[in-house]
């Protein structure tokens, strides 16, 4: 990906500064975070061998009301799924992650430039006090707040990965000062199956300012895009006054673990679409999976949306 981003001449390519922990802070729970921070360390403590993967989980029959002490407990506690390992430099790859997305937003905020975040690992699943799906960290939800500590009164966060953001829906679901839209497959049949249905909303002071597209495997460009314009539809209408987009590349056509049937070309369009908004933008990446075309298809979608190729 980086090499595509170098070869394209889109703009300079530059390493982060270190933003801490506050910004964390802004959208994680403390106990979270602490946990995230020594997780391996407790692991090892405790005499696992291989990468620390939960195992049992609080459940509809079962509902955690303590958080555990012993780390098997505690990973079941922090953790939405099996599918996601915390090993040794977990910790630092999600703050570097999250200091590429703050990097991106300042850039942006400051020189009003759209900006891509290359982040690794990617954000939008993890919620307030939870990991999975690959994230630890929700870079796009510390992005928006970013921007909103900087003075915009309300920020859209649309998620065109493949996969639910469920953590970004959960962390925002309850205010209306973020717009957060989502174009996914349908949870009954795709990960992460438990969040991600139409008639979730939001609640309190944030309803209406969740909408979720839910849509079938095979979904093809078309279907897509209809959904696509009304999500652009409804961030003209709430008055957002900047744009982050979770950009998942999982919607392609090959990708291994997803089931969208998006082209390469089509993400060219799917730039220029968001272009059209006219609104500051900055990317931060999420999922994607097809390893050798990742970076053509992240490419396509930037060099859409400045209006080449
Ligand atoms: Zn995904």
């Amino acid at each position: 990906m980086l090499a595509r981003i170098q070869a394209s001449g889109l703009g300079e390519v530059r390493a982060p500064g270190d933003y801490g922990l506050a910004p964390v802070l802004a959208i994680h729970d403390r106990d979270y975070v602490d946990f995230l921070a020594g997780c391996w360390e407790a692991w090892q403590a405790a005499g696992r061998q291989g990468e620390a993967i939960a195992w049992v989980w609080p459940t509809r029959t079962m509902p955690g009301r303590r958080i555990p002490v012993h780390i098997d407990g505690r990973l079941g506690h922090y953790a939405l799924g099996a599918d996601t390992s915390i090993c040794e430099g977990t910790f630092e790859a999600a703050m570097a992650s999250k200091d590429v997305a703050l990097a991106a937003v300042d850039h942006l905020l400051a020189t009003g430039e759209p900006a891509f975040g290359l982040c690794r690992p990617p954000g939008h699943h993890a919620a307030t006090d939870q990991f999975g799906g690959y994230c630890f960290f929700n870079n796009a939800a510390i992005a928006a707040q970013r921007a909103l500590d900087a003075g915009h009164a309300r920020v859209a966060v649309l998620d065109i990965d493949f996969h639910h953001g469920n953590g970004t829906q959960q962390i925002f679901y309850a205010r209306d000062d973020v717009l957060f839209l989502s174009l996914h497959g349908d949870p009954l049949h795709c990960f992460p199956h438990f969040l991600g249905h139409a008639e979730e909303t939001g609640e309190g002071a944030g309803e209406g300012f969740n909408v979720n597209y839910p849509l079938p495997p095979g979904t093809g460009f078309a279907a897509w895009a209809e959904a696509l314009e009304d999500a652009l539809a409804r961030i003209r209408e709430a008055g957002c006054e900047l744009l982050v987009v979770s950009l998942g590349v999982d919607t392609f056509e090959g990708d291994p673990i997803s089931a969208f049937r998006l082209a390469s070309d089509d993400f060219l369009e799917v730039g220029r679409r968001l272009a059209r908004l006219g609104l500051p933008t900055v990317f931060l990446l999420e999922g994607g999976y097809a390893v050798e075309e990742i970076g053509v298809n992240v490419v396509n979608v930037l060099a859409g949306f400045e209006g080449r190729g």
